[in-house]
């Protein structure tokens, strides 16, 4: 997956202070490891037993909400308000759901939380889960990574033996049962409703929305459906309190973030950083662009995300607002990076052909279309393009926006228009002569 643009990578843990996801180094993983980095202490103060009080569940809600936390799996959703949407006296049963289907090219982050530091996911689980009244859960893990599942089925085993898990968890009168299910290895069943329809047994393909997984869920019934690292972020904010985690961040972007660095860098792999820290500061952490060489360009949040130019990245920090207002999103925090050696039409035929690859086919924009985008960019790329051909992969993007079931048809449509946008040159050399004038409106 992360030779979308190809580029190679590798890792490298490091991060810069408050590191909250600790453990992503390679140490040791176990429960008796993470108890001793004060792990689960989130959760005794929670249930009051650290000696303390304990915290109801709307103290919890609001602690999530004062701390600014925000989906980490992309959209950045604010993680506290869809905790509020659960409805507290539902009469049936509630589901939480972890969504570790991580699969955007570039992102490798959810991969080494769980494989690094399982129980921190399970523990921001529990809390969850008691915060809004949940008594069974799932993680659903992606399907092609084959011992980081092995390894959360054997913490999951820690957990229920000492009392994390299970009926009245720690003497309280709390009940969570977590189980993990492996995926089936498509980039769609990472989207919300495709993974419960996998988690269901069924194909994995996108529901429309609304009604949102809160409203109709996993069998039909209410369900709260966060990312890995999100849950992750929950115990180091129930035991540093929420404003400590929003300091550490900026307003409205509380926290450190993951971001897995790949591409054209000296040292690719996964940062733990705070949110607005400046792009310069990341690039510098992960050793600079390979080889002295100059910066082309950034693809900040994951292949999804419209490219930037050099200029514009290095004027930014990195956090959802801020990448907004540049022009793209920060999305899962896979930040590609590429330098000036890089063909920009060979780096979207690559990523084009991923998403004509792993669209599930169910709605007419995203199945033809991205099969469409994909073939005009190809004949470019082997100098059989003709005039016009950028308008019409323009017009095609246009169609696809915001006319698909789920966002993949959006994902496949934006670098299209971005890359155009920023690097039209090298799209009409390669075409041999820009588009006359009367076809651009009409393609
Ligand atoms: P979304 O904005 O539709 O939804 C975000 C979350 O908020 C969802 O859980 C949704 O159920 C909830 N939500 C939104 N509005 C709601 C409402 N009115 N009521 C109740 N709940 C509501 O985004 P999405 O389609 O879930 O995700 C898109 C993002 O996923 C992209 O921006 C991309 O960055 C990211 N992505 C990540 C990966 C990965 O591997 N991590 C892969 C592909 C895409
Ligand atoms: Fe499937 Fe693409 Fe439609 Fe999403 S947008 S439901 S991936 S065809």
């Amino acid at each position: 997956q992360f030779q979308a643009t190809g580029v190679q990578t590798c890792f490298h843990g490091r991060h810069i202070e408050p590191q909250i996801y600790a453990g992503l180094n390679g140490s040791n993983w176990t429960l008796a490891d993470y108890e001793a980095r004060g792990g689960y202490q989130g959760l005794r103060r929670v249930l009051g037993r650290d000696g303390g009080q304990g915290l109801t569940p709307d103290q919890v809600l609001a602690m999530v909400k004062e701390s600014g936390l925000r989906g980490r799996g992309g959209a950045g959703f604010p993680t506290g308000l869809k905790w509020s949407f659960m409805p507290r006296s539902f009469p049936g049963q509630k589901y939480l759901v972890c969504n570790s289907d991580e699969g955007e090219p570039g992102t490798c982050k959810d991969r080494d939380i769980l494989q690094f530091n399982p129980h921190i996911v399970i523990e921001g689980m529990l809390i969850a889960a008691y915060a809004m009244g949940i008594s069974v859960g799932y993680n659903y893990i992606h399907g092609e990574i084959f011992k980081t599942y092995e390894r959360f089925e054997v913490a999951l085993d820690e957990a229920r033996a000492a009392g994390y898990l299970g009926h009245g968890i720690l003497g309280s009168g709390f009940d969570f049962q977590l189980h993990a299910s492996h995926g089936f290895g498509a980039y769609i069943c990472g989207e919300e409703t495709a993974l419960l329809e996998s988690l269901e047994g069924k194909k994995g393909q996108p529901r429309f929305k609304p009604p949102f997984p809160v409203s109709y869920g996993l069998y039909g019934k209410p369900t709260t459906i966060n990312n890995t690292e999100t849950f992750a972020a929950v115990p180091w904010i129930m035991r540093h309190g929420a404003a400590a985690y929003l300091e550490c961040g900026k307003p409205n972007n509380g926290g450190t973030k993951i971001f897995s660095v790949s591409g054209d860098v000296e040292l690719p792999g996964n940062y733990e950083v705070p949110l607005g820290t400046p792009f310069a500061k990341l690039l510098e952490l992960a050793g600079g662009v390979r080889q002295g060489r100059r910066l082309k360009a950034v693809i900040p949040g994951g292949s999804s995300a419209p490219v930037l130019p050099a200029a514009a990245m290095m004027a930014c920090t990195m956090d959802y607002d801020a990448i907004a207002k540049a022009g793209s999103m920060l999305g899962s925090g896979a930040v590609i990076v590429l330098d000036d050696s890089r063909d920009m039409v060979e780096s979207l035929w690559r990523l084009s052909y991923f998403y004509m690859h792993e669209s599930c086919g169910q709605c007419t924009p995203c199945r033809e279309g991205t099969g469409w985008m994909w073939r005009v960019i190809d004949r470019i790329r082997h100098g059989q393009g003709r005039a016009g051909d950028l308008e019409l992969l323009n017009s095609v993007a246009d169609n696809i926006q915001g006319r698909t079931i789920c966002a993949l048809g959006d994902a496949a449509a934006m670098p299209v228009r971005a890359m155009i946008k920023h690097f039209r040159p090298e799209f009409e050399a390669l075409i041999g002569k820009p588009a006359p004038e009367h076809e651009k409106t009409h393609a």
